[in-house]
């Protein structure tokens, strides 16, 4: 597992503009903290899981074909994935700030990015990654399970997302990495404290 950096360490993203990721393994509580920033902020979301249930719920072509991914804890195909971001940011002016939230989670995702945003017009300013050690992340994953009784948290698939993270997501960091676009934020502590380091990245 790569360090924790903590917040004071961590170099800020103020004054650089364009679109924002935010990336972290499961459990970390990237999903609350994503909705919070992008509200705090005036952003748009573009949360790639939420969109995917959404589609589930509304029982549409696409949640049929990705629910299976989804209750096992596998990621959708790259092809998939990436035209239903390319669909949603279409619909978003270049000039509105996007934080883009578990997306891209492969390297292919991050190379296709890399292609819509230059046809779009957009700009990657920075990465947020959100990090913890797994054994936190396996007790809270575990705790939402017995809480939530959620179907795609049983600790057989908990692993199995843990598993999947390190080896197709960890790679997306490093490629990020290479181009210093990455900002380290420990999410461990409460809500507040994480929401907190994450606005000192970003402000
Ligand atoms: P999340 O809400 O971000 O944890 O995503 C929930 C589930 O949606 C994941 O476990 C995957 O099955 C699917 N998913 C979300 N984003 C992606 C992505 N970028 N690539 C592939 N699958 C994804």
């Amino acid at each position: 597992m790569t360090d924790i950096v903590s917040a004071s360490e961590t170099s800020s993203l103020r004054g650089i503009g364009g679109d924002l990721i935010i990336m972290g393994p499961p459990g970390v509580g990237k999903g609350t903290q994503a909705k919070a920033l992008a509200q705090e902020h005036g952003w748009v979301q573009l949360s790639t899981g939420e969109v995917f249930r959404d589609h589930i719920r509304r029982q549409t072509d696409l949640g049929r074909r990705v629910k299976g991914y989804l209750e096992r804890g596998e990621y959708v195909p790259d092809d998939v994935t990436v035209r239903m971001v390319r669909a949603k940011l279409e619909d978003i002016p270049p000039s509105t700030r996007v934080l883009l939230d578990g997306f891209p989670r492969t390297v292919e995702q991050a190379k296709a990015l890399d292609r819509l945003f230059g046809e779009m017009g957009r700009h990657l300013g920075g990465v947020l990654l959100l990090d913890a050690p797994r054994e936190a992340l396996v007790a809270r994953l575990n705790g939402r399970a017995l809480a939530e009784h959620r179907a795609d948290d049983t600790p057989e698939i908990i692993a199995n997302r843990l598993d999947v993270y390190e080896e197709q997501t960890r790679p997306v960091i490093s490629y990020y990495e290479d181009r210093g676009l990455v900002k380290r934020v420990s999410g461990l502590g409460s809500v507040a404290d994480v929401s907190a380091r994450l606005r000192e990245a970003v402000e």
